[in-house]
């Protein structure tokens, strides 16, 4: 039985919001016993139960605990629930910070902001992604059994990648790697989620005229849409697997990105370039794919239909929709990030939802 002071831990909540009446934003959260929630009651002879967490003890990992390990072998993470069972709390990933990182670790999650993404060489399967958090920056090599998979990352995205391992080279350099085929291995844009937009418990709403103030590189405003015409519209191959623009070349088409050949395996799609508005700024902002497509309210091919008095009709007439969206910072990192004119940014739409 649980008593005042004990320690629960809570798996799966429902989590809602509490607001006063239909006029305020709403400002409290609230966690509901719902459907898959459980509660856990923690034992409160602590320094009998604690364990301690090494690296080696997390290496194998999943997103979802397990009530009952398939092979009946309890882990050192495992802590009893009540009479009938124990929770294994060695498939919960174990997240760690830029600082934390150093030789010899393994299984390791981290999430942060992607400061740059590319591949090593024009062949191969392998890629180089700087991600930053609050303590430091790193360089992880991701290795793919064959061509990118993780679809389209970007800078100034937010991420969670786990199943890093990290240790030292011959120099002492400290080298952090992630593959594919290990299991465990998990990537999540959190940028591109709807849940993103949708989840007011998530984020706080951002003046347009915060943005160049902030350290943080993704904000969810709500704007209205100030300009758009036939001109800031573009459309364009995009490949499939990493939502970059194919380029044209004289032997064939060739993904910007992953420089692999696309002859199929692409799309086309809307580069967009747009101006937003609050009552606080104006910001000249870019999107592609389904996030123009939110803008736009119209396919690809719906808008080549149209004739062309008609096209710059229609587009005239989204003007002053209000949306809701995800805007990041897709300038390179800069060291000692100071405001002057030359550090312009350039804002990303990476989700839009249109409010009606
Ligand atoms: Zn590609």
């Amino acid at each position: 039985m649980g008593r005042a002071g004990s320690m629960l831990a809570l798996d799966s909540p429902y989590i809602s919001n509490f607001a006063h009446n239909n006029h305020e934003e709403p400002q409290e959260l609230c966690l509901e016993y719902g459907s898959a929630t459980q509660v856990y009651l923690v034992p409160i002879a602590q320094h009998e139960e604690q364990v301690f967490l090494t690296p080696t003890q997390v290496r194998s990992q999943g997103p979802r605990l397990s009530c009952a390990p398939v092979d009946n072998m309890a882990s050192q993470v495992t802590l009893p629930r009540d009479l009938h069972g124990a929770v294994d709390f060695s498939k919960y990933p174990f997240r760690a910070y830029v600082s934390d990182l150093h030789g010899k670790m393994v299984g390791v999650s981290l999430f942060g902001t992607v400061t740059s993404v590319c591949k090593v060489s024009t062949s191969g399967s392998t890629f180089y992604l700087e991600i930053e958090d609050a303590t430091g920056v790193v360089l992880t090599k991701l290795i793919f059994t064959g061509h990118w998979s993780l679809g389209r990352v970007g800078v100034g995205h937010m991420v969670y990648i786990s199943g890093l391992t990290c240790s030292l080279n011959k120099i002492n350099i400290l080298e952090v790697s992630w593959s594919e085929k290990e299991p465990g291995s998990l990537f999540v844009n959190l940028s591109l989620l709807p849940a993103l937009l949708n989840s007011t418990c998530l984020h706080n709403i951002s003046l347009l005229s915060d943005l160049p103030h902030s350290a943080n590189r993704t904000h969810i405003c709500r704007v209205r849409l100030d300009h758009i015409d036939c001109d800031s519209l573009k459309l364009s191959l995009f490949h499939n697997l990493c939502g970059y623009v194919v380029d044209e070349l004289p032997d064939g088409l060739q993904c910007s990105f992953c420089k692999v050949a696309c002859q199929n395996g692409c799309t086309p799609g809307f580069q967009l370039h747009l101006t937003i508005a609050d009552d606080s700024e104006k910001v000249f902002a870019w999107c592609v794919g389904q996030t123009a497509v939110e803008f736009l309210q119209i396919s690809p091919d719906e808008y080549m239909e149209l004739p062309e008095d008609e096209q710059a009709m229609y587009l005239f007439t989204l003007q002053n929709e209000s949306f809701t969206v995800a805007i990041a910072n897709t300038s390179k990192r800069v060291d000692g990030y100071a405001e002057n004119a030359e550090a312009l940014p350039v804002w990303e739409i990476t989700r839009a939802l249109r409010c009606e």
